[in-house]
């Protein structure tokens, strides 16, 4: 349930209503806006209270949130939410992409990277150092080092960086060494671990789990939105359904789900979806043309040798075609790369 206040009500008048609404049993929130403030009406009880509510002189109206989340739904905030990582925007009508490779496996090879991600008009660098692979025989990742490499070559490109947290044990070291922490899609229902890394108030790429709906994913999302902390990006990355031809199925219809349901950015993950390089160019613009916010994709110097993921890396150049098409792609759809 949401309370939405009078046009320029006093701050004695919402006060007033918080303490209602605390009397009723729920925990008052309020959010700010122009000229209305909302009040969410927070708990896990049966709603009840609504016409006592209603009631209010200082309230215009008491609407009831149909949907099992609330602090994501377009009701609470009908307006996009825009994140700032690192100074850099995500969101509304931008396109960012958000490139690098699959696994951080050298300097030298992150910096090959990095620059070619700077160059071709990329906004954010990625790479995973704690990887969840699905076999313990493959490479598990570069840990603390592979992070450390990573910051260095956020630093030296100029560009925010992105990485994956894939335990508790190792969220704060992760934090120190990144702008914005990924949740993969094999921790998307991590309870434990999505609150605490939102409890950090860093901003958060949460992956759609690969086996959710989007309402689990939005509820997943609610998880991060309920502990504070609105820097919140969601990405569609493929999900597991019958076909072989690609290593997921790229729901390219969950993006403009997420942008009804949500105010949240969303991005989508080619790469992951198709699992292979020739298939990464067309999802790409098959996402941005269905109104995605963003591009993540990687990017590996000699994918050959790849120590992860090596089948659906890009090589540099052709990333700097993928960005030159995307541009267009997103221009006809009245967003924005630059
Ligand atoms: C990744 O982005 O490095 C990754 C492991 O992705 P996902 O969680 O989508 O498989
Ligand atoms: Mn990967």
């Amino acid at each position: 349930m949401i309370v939405i206040m009078n046009v320029n009500a006093s701050s004695e008048a919402i006060d007033r209503v918080q303490q209602e609404i605390t009397k009723l049993g729920y925990t008052p929130k309020p959010a700010p806006g122009e000229t209305r403030t909302i009040v969410g009406v927070m708990g896990t009880k049966p709603l009840r209270g609504k016409q006592h509510l209603q009631s209010l002189p200082e309230v215009s109206n008491v609407i009831e949130i149909s949907t099992p989340y609330k602090l994501a739904s377009r009701e609470w905030q009908p307006q996009d939410t825009i994140v700032s990582v690192g100074g850099t925007k995500i969101g509304g009508s931008n396109v960012s992409i958000i490139a690098g490779p699959c696994s951080i496996e050298s300097y030298e090879q992150t910096k090959i990277v990095g620059d070619s991600v700077k160059a071709a008009g990329g906004h954010f660098l990625r790479g995973g150092a704690f990887k969840p692979r699905t076999s313990p025989y493959s490479f598990q990742g570069m840990g603390v080092e592979g992070l450390k490499i990573l910051k260095q070559v956020g630093q030296e490109v100029g560009l925010p960086t992105v990485t994956e947290v894939t335990d508790t044990e190792v969220l704060e070291v992760t934090a120190q060494h990144t702008d914005m922490l990924q949740i993969g899609t094999r921790n998307m229902q991590n309870f434990t671990l999505i609150k605490e890394a939102a409890r950090t108030g860093m901003p958060i790429f949460l992956k759609r789990g690969m086996s959710a709906t989007v309402k689990e994913t939005i509820l997943a999302a609610e998880y991060i939105l309920n502990e504070g902390n609105e820097k919140l990006v969601l990405c569609e990355r493929g999900i597991r359904t019958y076909v072989d031809h690609t290593r997921n199925t790229l729901d390219v219809s969950a993006i403009p789900a997420f942008q009804r349901l949500t105010h949240l950015p969303v991005v989508v993950d080619p790469s992951h979806a198709a699992g292979k390089r020739s298939k990464v160019l067309p999802l790409s613009l098959a996402g941005v043309a269905a109104g995605a916010q963003g591009v993540m994709v990687e990017v590996h110097p000699n994918p050959e040798v790849a120590l992860s993921d090596g089948p659906q890396q890009l090589v540099p150049a052709d990333f700097k075609e993928l960005v030159d098409r995307i541009r267009l792609v997103a221009e006809a759809v009245g967003r924005k790369l630059d």
